[in-house]
């Protein structure tokens, strides 16, 4: 694992003095990492992210993390647009449909903590571009191990309980519980318009991180919610909550009033 800096002309500043709050992980979808560099670096692509990292695990850096990369585009999560205003991007150099190298989860796992740490970033808030643009992009794909991930802190993985389970066969067939669960979990259903994202759109992007499964069951339907899709959407949301309430500052005691003179 080595670091090299590439840097790129296309940033800008982070809109109303913005801090970074979520990682956005990435697939090129390139020929090559050399290819990818080069679009990532040319001013006329528009394009950029702040990190791409090579299937031998080496870093590049391409933007400074004070500065806003060019890589989510139209995108919401948790109801605010202009993700690119509070994220990292960090790409990961990937035909599409391929593998990711153990050297590159590895390389990612050691950069996210090293992001985290400096940008007091939790876990929950690396996702997948696929979840701020649902419908948009698929990156980084069904072969991105999130489960495998979360257990060294690289986002959050569900863990149902018996509770999150209940009634999940009704809720699955509720186009309204289901919108009001994926607000809860982060995603938003109709963010940019009518049918942008559509609830199907949301529910594929929500399984292509989640419930991978679908994906490999011959039988399985993306996009269709599964009482699993429901019971996962459900931990998640909880998990969310969990994590609001703990980083809720406590409330402070009001000042006492100066005494009489
Ligand atoms: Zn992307």
């Amino acid at each position: 694992m080595k670091c090299f800096d590439r840097p790129s002309p296309n940033f800008d500043d982070r809109a109303n003095g913005a801090k970074p709050e979520l990682i956005i992980v990435h697939y090129t979808s390139m020929e090559s990492t050399a290819a990818a560099l080069t679009r990532l670096t040319d001013p006329a692509a528009k394009v950029s992210s702040h990190y791409l990292i090579d299937e031998k695990g080496n870093i590049f850096t391409l933007v400074n993390e004070e500065k806003r990369a060019w890589h989510a585009g139209v995108s919401s999560w948790m109801g605010k647009d202009d993700v690119n205003s509070r994220s990292i991007g960090i790409e990961l150099s990937n035909r599409n449909g391929e593998p990711y190298t153990n050297q590159q989860l590895f390389a990612l796992a050691i950069l996210c903590k090293d992001i985290m740490h400096r940008n007091n970033i939790p876990p929950e808030n690396i996702i997948g571009h696929s979840d701020v643009a649902p419908g948009r992009k698929f990156d980084p794909g069904t072969h991105f191990p999130w489960e495998k991930m979360a257990r060294h802190d690289v986002g959050r993985w569900p863990a149902p309980t018996l509770a999150d389970a209940f009634n999940a066969a009704a809720v699955a067939k509720s186009p309204v519980r289901l919108k009001k669960l994926f607000n809860d979990a982060g995603y938003t259903v109709h963010a940019h318009g009518k049918d942008t994202p559509a609830l199907k759109d949301v529910i594929f992007a929500f399984q292509q991180h989640f419930e991978p499964e679908v994906f490999e069951d011959a039988n399985g339907t993306p996009g269709k919610a599964t009482e699993t899709t429901v019971a996962r959407l459900r931990a998640i949301a909880r998990l969310n909550r969990e994590a609001a309430a703990e980083n809720t500052p406590p409330v402070k005691p009001a000042t006492p009033p100066p005494p009489a003179p």
